[in-house]
């Protein structure tokens, strides 16, 4: 197994800030990188807020904030990415770039590396199809908000090697994450489950078993789940669950997965969930409640 010290994120933006979050606060050095200087500072200081409210909460030490600050250097310059033993990739979800990123790095350095990917749904066989080392390539599925989510899929693509899923899994661990261990098929584990459950519960809103809200608290207190799946979907984005929906549709040919109608129709009306302030539920209070609060 190869011994892993430093980790360079790609990609600053929701997950990459909170991939290299949790990779410096447990002993890494990690090296954050953007091709936007914006989205860099963003990124660097959603760190600086996440670890301000962990202070708040009284669950992080000042010395703990500042140790784990000291271990992130931030960059714009993407060669240096290619001197980290694991380089986790979150830029845009789009095969193209993410092969284009693998391509680079191959071209800057003879040094072997694992790429990691956090696609959520992209294949990783794909990614690593035109690899130098595909056997160094593997999906690290990490979810939002990363620094507060457990879980970590470890995916497995056609040819990433034994030792590469056991060193990530090794990394993952030292994060503080649960990792599973997944096939690299369409949905991995996680998102084929989610999305069945969400898009079920989007059907039974269109048939009028329930309002939105009373199916929420029948999975909240009848099965002990953290949130409905109506809620989720809002707070992830309806647009967002559509393609994925769509995606699971085309690529495992299940009727499970074909987006209901009120979920075309809400997407079409630009009700996209919490970002917009309307989806399954309405927060537009709640939304100027925060905007209020963050403004005082
Ligand atoms: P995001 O848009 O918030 O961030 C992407 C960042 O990548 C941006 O800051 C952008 O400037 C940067 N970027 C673009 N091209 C780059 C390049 N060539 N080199 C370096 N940086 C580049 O995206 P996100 O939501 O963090 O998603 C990133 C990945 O994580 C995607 O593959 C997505 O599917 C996956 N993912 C997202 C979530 C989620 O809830 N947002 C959950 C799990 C997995």
């Amino acid at each position: 197994m190869a011994s892993i010290e430093t980790i360079a994120v790609i990609g600053a933006g929701t997950m990459g800030h909170g991939i290299a979050q949790v990779a410096a606060a447990n002993g890494f050095s990690v090296l954050l990188s953007d091709v936007d200087r914006e989205a860099l500072a963003r990124g660097v200081q959603s760190i600086e807020k996440n670890l301000a409210k962990g202070i708040s909460l009284g669950k992080l030490t000042d010395h703990e904030r500042d140790r784990t600050l000291q271990q992130i250097r931030g960059t714009t310059k993407f060669e240096d990415c290619a001197n980290a033993d694991l380089i986790i990739e979150a830029a845009p979800e789009k095969l193209d770039l993410k092969r284009e990123i693998l391509r680079q790095l191959e071209s800057l350095t003879d040094r072997s590396f694992i790429f990691a990917s956090n696609t959520s749904s992209l294949s990783i066989s794909e990614i690593a199809r035109s690899a130098k080392r595909p056997e160094a390539v593997v999906g690290m599925h990490f979810f939002n908000p990363v620094h507060i989510m457990r879980l970590v899929e470890i995916v497995v693509g056609e040819k990433t090697s034994d030792e590469t899923v056991e060193t990530v899994t090794a990394a993952g661990r030292r994060m503080r994450k649960e990792p599973i261990v997944v096939k690299d098929v369409p949905g991995f584990a996680s998102s084929r489950l989610g999305v069945a459950l969400g898009l079920e519960a989007m059907r039974m809103v269109e048939q009028g078993v329930a309002s939105a809200r009373d199916i929420d608290t029948a999975m909240e207190l009848g099965y002990n789940h953290p949130m409905g799946p109506l809620k989720l979907t809002d707070l992830v984005g309806l647009d967002v669950r559509l393609s994925i929906a769509e995606y699971l549709h085309r690529e495992l040919g299940s009727e499970t997965f074909r987006p209901p109608e009120v979920l075309r129709r809400l997407v079409s009306e630009g009700k996209l969930g919490k970002k917009t302030g309307q989806g399954f539920y309405d927060w537009s209070k709640e939304n100027e409640d925060l905007r209020r609060a963050q403004s005082s």
